[in-house]
């Protein structure tokens, strides 16, 4: 399967008043940020020169940038305490689009590489999917993301996935 693991790191910290209510993502620099309903903040980075790899280690390297670039975008979290960091892996394809559909062994169907983004789509995807299995015509056409793009070279680089 073209999919291989990525770690990605992610820390919270203490709550603060709530001032935040969406996601942002800030695409110069790779920083993702949330505030919870119970007040912390909750952030990530994509990081471009991580290594391919089942690694699952949280790094001191890690803490240190993310709290560099979150002061600088939330000056507000100056001095606030980090409870906790850990980490996980993205499974990405060479296109950070995910491979979802048939495959050419029979009653068998993918659902994998989200890339980093597999949370939101699932419950529309599942139901896509499950039409698919059901020979029925999905409410939406998910064609593009069969496993046969790579053999054809229709990929759809995602220039977003951080
Ligand atoms: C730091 C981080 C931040 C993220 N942020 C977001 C976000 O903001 N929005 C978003 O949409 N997505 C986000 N994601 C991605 C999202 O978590 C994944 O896309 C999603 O969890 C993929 O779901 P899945 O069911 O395909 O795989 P998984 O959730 O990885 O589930 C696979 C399961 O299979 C099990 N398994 C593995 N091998 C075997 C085996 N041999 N036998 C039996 N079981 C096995 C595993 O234990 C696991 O439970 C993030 C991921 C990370 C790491």
């Amino acid at each position: 399967m073209p999919v291989y693991a990525e770690r990605h790191q992610i820390l919270v910290t203490e709550p603060f008043e709530h001032t935040l209510d969406p996601m942002v993502l800030c695409f110069d620099d790779g920083t993702y940020w949330k505030q919870t309903p119970r007040g912390a903040f909750l952030m990530g980075i994509g990081d471009p020169s991580e290594a391919k790899g089942n690694v699952l280690t949280s790094t001191w390297q890690f803490l240190q940038e993310m709290a560099r670039r979150a002061v600088r975008h939330m000056p507000k979290l100056s001095g606030a305490r980090v409870v906790r960091q850990w980490a996980g892996t993205y499974d990405i394809t060479p296109d950070s689009q995910a491979v979802v559909g048939p495959t050419p062994v029979g009653g068998l169907f993918l659902n994998m590489g989200w890339s980093g983004h597999g949370f939101q789509f699932a419950p529309s995807i599942g139901q896509a999917l499950a039409e698919v299995v059901l020979g029925v015509k999905p409410f939406v056409d998910i064609s593009p993301l069969y496993l046969d793009r790579f053999e054809t070279g229709r990929l759809i680089p995602e220039p977003a996935c951080v």
